[in-house]
């Protein structure tokens, strides 16, 4: 098939906005193609080579395709530039310079064809490197040669990234569906889903029809779409949509990533099916070490802990200090878990099609969780009072909410889908605390890294008027300038004692003690459950005090205050049923 026309299918499609006109024109165009050009064809109407998530763009400069267009159609430079200033589109300018010299031209180049069109571009997106300006532009000029004005116009476009017919991926599913499925889309739709790769299954349709469809699977290096969570309000509703039973899984806030491992080799694709392995290198080794499968498809996601209170991090924060630090560097300061949740490809097999509940046991058999690869952590549940108490555990423990999965049979991958196999329960906080609060120092851990011969964090109490006791709330370890760290051993060291005093009840264990006397202003994202501090202890909840999640300090030392004016237990309290009210 020429080039040229598959232009003049362009044409067509540019001067309609209605979506089934649209996609008749795409069924009378694909029609057309040989079975080797299917492909092809459907990655260059959505003016590309590859799937995205190739990464390979064509995007030439414009100064290059003007050059190319004069050195074709042999027209000084400076016309094209000239046209160009006046039109602003160098597509029209092709066209025009174009049928200026269809008219004079006797003896036509050989036209191309849809496959020299994309076999050129492509070598031209490959090619890197001094020089290849020059040559880029060669190959270039060489097929314009040949087109039709139309044609021309359309090239242009392509090679500067600019097609835009308002054709999308499932635009053209849809013609494939009309060409081989009868208007069904289902089974190519499922292909699609699972290699996120238009090409591959217009060629498989081409090739070998509904039948060969039926035969994608998964594939490591390609990602699959992801599947997504409907959202219920409360974990009533969440267990009467899953018939009163459900895994509840932790909902990590981080990023989403999809790892595809392939003897030993990691690529690691984002929510948005990019390829992000070169922002993670940390987590590329980890799986490269901790999965035990020659060949597998794991989803997780990716957080950043603290590296001095070994608590998990919110992920803008981590994303903010990549960007200010770089990734090397902030490697460093802030190492990543990966929480693994599903596996859809292992050792061959397809998974996609196996239930919730065997998948997770195939990835608990090949995950080592003794490094940064964890399990999303999570229960099975059928009560509410069950639920709610995992879902503080999760907040407490810096996640989001948590994530009910359905454990019935038919709890397959849905690729692509949102559905109500997973339902997500968030808490809409989001909020700041409205006010600080003032926390007494009862402790420090030993610094690491960066922070060595430091404290990487301090063990904070808020003050128990009935009990008269200091009970700890939180681990500070953000906030401070370097110099001010630097300066917590000998700033404290007054206080330091060398067993737990009295007075302050801990469950924590820090490397140094301090009596209480220094009191520090903290502010924190809000107030949630945990059990690993004391305040307030069993008050709320059995088994479970007060803590501040994300506290930083404001780098304000309360020297007006005694300990004893700290914070009280009791205002920890009323601020976390305020907060409650404001979120029911
Ligand atoms: P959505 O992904 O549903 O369009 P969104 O991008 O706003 O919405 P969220 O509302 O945060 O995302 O919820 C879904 C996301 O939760 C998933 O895309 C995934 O990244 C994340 N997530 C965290 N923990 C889990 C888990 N255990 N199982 C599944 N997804 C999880």
């Amino acid at each position: 098939m020429l080039y040229s026309e598959v232009a003049s299918f362009y044409s067509k499609i540019e001067s309609t906005t209605k979506r089934l006109e649209i996609t008749s024109i795409l069924v009378d165009m694909l029609k057309r193609a040989s079975k080797d050009e299917v492909g092809p064809l459907a990655y260059l109407t959505l003016g590309k080579l590859y799937p995205d998530f190739v990464g390979i763009e064509i995007g030439l400069g414009e100064k290059l395709v003007e050059r190319a267009l004069a050195k074709s159609v042999g027209v000084p430079l400076k016309e094209v530039e000239t046209l160009y200033k006046k039109t602003g589109d160098l597509g029209l300018v092709a066209e025009q310079i174009f049928k200026a010299k269809a008219i004079q031209q006797l003896v036509q180049p050989q036209p191309p064809t849809v496959k020299d069109v994309y076999l050129t571009l492509d070598k031209i997106a490959r090619s890197a490197g001094g020089g290849s300006q020059d040559e880029k532009m060669g190959w270039l000029s060489g097929i314009f040669g040949g087109l039709t004005p139309v044609g021309a116009k359309y090239l242009v476009r392509t090679v500067m990234g600019k097609l835009r017919l308002g054709v999308a991926d499932m635009t053209i599913l849809d013609a494939l569906a009309e060409i081989y499925a009868g208007g069904d889309r289902s089974l190519i739709e499922r292909a699609y889903n699972l290699t996120s790769d238009i090409g591959q299954v217009a060629e498989s349709l081409a090739e070998s029809g509904l039948e060969g469809i039926k035969m994608i699977k998964p594939t490591p290096g390609k990602p699959i779409r992801p599947m997504l969570a409907e959202r219920l309000k409360s974990p009533e509703e969440v267990l009467a949509k899953l018939s009163g039973k459900a895994a509840l899984e932790y909902k990590y806030d981080g990023e989403r990533c999809q790892a595809h491992i392939t003897h030993g080799n990691v690529e690691l694709f984002s929510r948005r099916l990019e390829k992000i392995t070169s922002q993670f290198p940390d987590v590329i080794s980890s799986i490269a070490k901790h999965v035990k499968a020659s060949e597998a498809i794991v989803e997780g996601e990716i957080v950043g802990v603290d590296p001095n209170t070994g608590e998990l991090m919110p992920f803008q924060l981590l994303m903010h200090r990549r960007r200010k630090y770089g990734v090397e560097e902030a490697l460093e300061e802030i190492p990543t878990n990966i929480f693994l949740f599903d596996v859809m490809y292992l050792n061959g097999n397809d998974l996609t099609q196996v239930p919730y509940v065997q998948r997770r046991k195939a990835l608990e058999s090949v995950v080592d969780t003794s490094g940064s690869v964890k399990l999303a952590t999570r229960t099975l549940v059928s009560d509410l009072s069950t639920f709610e108490s995992f879902f503080e555990e999760a907040i407490s423990d810096g996640c989001e909410g948590v994530m009910a999965k359905d454990i019935s049979d038919a709890s397959v991958y849905q690729a692509g889908a949102r559905g109500w196999l997973w339902i997500k329960y968030k808490r809409d906080y989001k909020s700041e605390l409205a006010d600080t609060v003032d926390l007494v120092i009862v402790g420090a851990f030993n610094g690491r890294g960066k922070r060595a011969g430091t404290y990487g964090a301090l063990l904070l109490a808020a003050y128990d008027k009935a009990k008269d006791e200091f009970c700890t709330v939180c681990k500070l370890g953000s906030g401070f300038s370097d110099e001010e760290l630097f300066s917590l051993p000998q700033k404290l060291g007054d206080a330091r004692v060398e067993r737990k005093p009295a007075r302050v009840e801990s469950l924590l264990q820090p490397d140094v003690w301090f009596e209480p006397k220094y009191v520090i202003e903290v502010k924190g994202a809000e107030i949630t459950l945990s059990p690993i501090h004391t305040a307030a202890y069993g008050r709320i909840k059995e088994g479970a005090g007060l803590a501040i999640r994300f506290p930083r300090t404001t780098g304000k030392w309360r020297t007006d205050k005694a300990p004893e004016d700290a914070t009280t237990t009791d205002e920890l309290v009323e601020m976390y049923q305020s907060q409650l009210k404001k979120i029911s």
